[in-house]
């Protein structure tokens, strides 16, 4: 059973509506990127200055126009304000339309646009951080197969085996990492982002979202490796001290094997494309050192590893807005693999 609401002649009104929720959605999952990883609440206190502490007015917390307003500095202290406010606020806005686009004013737009607000702070918050937050993973998937209810039996079905298989499939293959290739594969947050997109999207996407999310990681990894020397974003500990990596400590330290072999000069292409993949999926198992202050794991990304819940989130999101054109552009028995036909 789906509910459609048809808004006729106001339609214009109610896309503005839904694209002005989107930015407001996006203002607040800014405060939840900032806050989530550091542990403290989302709700109090109010929003305010990163730096200075200077506590936001209504005025100064209206989503783009403030930004733009304020020239992108605070009117406290004057120091700039991150541009990634003003970019998840119109990406949110932006993806709320897309879901218009492919659900129309249908009951799926509900699930799809609670999807979004919860794929972008993840996106944001392992690019930053490198972890997936489980009090943002965990709820997330209780919401995808919650939501799946008014759409009947066979919906909540889809949801709860495509959480348990995709759960169960990334449980796997961090096993296969750890007894066959001496490696960690993938982080241990990323078997729950998997869940989460098989309760909102159904076991029918999974292939889809595992070949997607790879392909275009591997691909993009491989790029940023050759011209940046970094696969995915430093580490918190390298971005505080840039010049660690020049330090003659640094260079002392053997390099694992497998990132050895994929950087060593003078190796035959064909061997160097054939190490990209389990290079970038199986990442070295860290020397994990306890903080001494909160007794938290400390672990730094090496050149060689890519953060993989934002490609497992674009892929999600692929298959969840173009699932229509994707069957039109694939041969139908592609598009079934990749969870298109619907
Ligand atoms: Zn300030």
């Amino acid at each position: 059973m789906t509910f459609t609401y048809a808004p006729g002649w106001a339609e214009p009104l109610f896309i503005l509506f839904l694209f002005f929720l989107g930015l407001c959605f996006g203002s607040f999952l800014n405060v939840v990127i900032a806050r989530v990883p550091e542990g403290l609440s989302i709700v109090r206190p109010g929003s305010r200055c990163p730096k200075c502490g200077h506590v936001l007015s209504w005025y100064e917390n209206i989503p783009v126009l403030s930004w733009l307003g304020l020239r992108g500095k605070c009117r406290g202290c004057g120091m700039p304000i991150s541009p990634r406010y003003v970019l998840v606020e119109l990406l949110t806005g932006l993806l709320f339309l897309a879901c218009l686009k492919r659900f129309d004013w249908a009951y799926p737009l509900v699930p799809a646009l609670v999807l979004v607000c919860l794929l972008v702070p993840l996106t944001f918050i392992d690019l930053e951080h490198w972890i997936l937050p489980l009090s943002l993973t965990v709820p997330g998937i209780v919401a995808g197969i919650v939501l799946a209810i008014p759409l009947g039996q066979d919906a909540v079905v889809n949801a709860v085996v495509g959480a348990s298989v995709g759960f169960l499939t990334f449980r796997f293959m961090e096993y296969v990492g750890w007894k066959v290739f001496k490696k960690e594969a993938l982080g241990g947050g990323d078997k729950f982002l998997v869940a989460l997109l098989g309760a909102f999207l159904g076991w029918q996407s999974l292939l889809g979202i595992l070949f997607f999310s790879s392909f275009q990681g591997a691909v993009v990894g491989v790029v940023m490796l050759a011209l940046t020397g970094r696969a995915g974003p430093r580490g918190e500990e390298e971005k505080v001290d840039p010049s660690k990596a020049s330090s003659e400590e640094e260079a002392e330290e053997p390099p694992s094997t497998m990132t050895w072999e994929f950087t060593k000069p003078g190796l035959p292409w064909w061997k160097r494309v054939a190490l990209v993949i389990p290079c970038l999926l199986f990442q070295d198992i860290p020397d994990v050192t306890l903080d001494e202050e909160t007794g938290e794991e400390q672990w730094e990304p090496e050149a060689t590893n890519i953060p993989f819940g934002p490609w497992l989130a674009l892929a999600g999101l692929e298959i969840m807005l173009l699932g229509p054109w994707l069957s039109r552009v694939f041969p139908v028995e592609v598009a079934m693999m990749l969870g298109g036909t619907q």
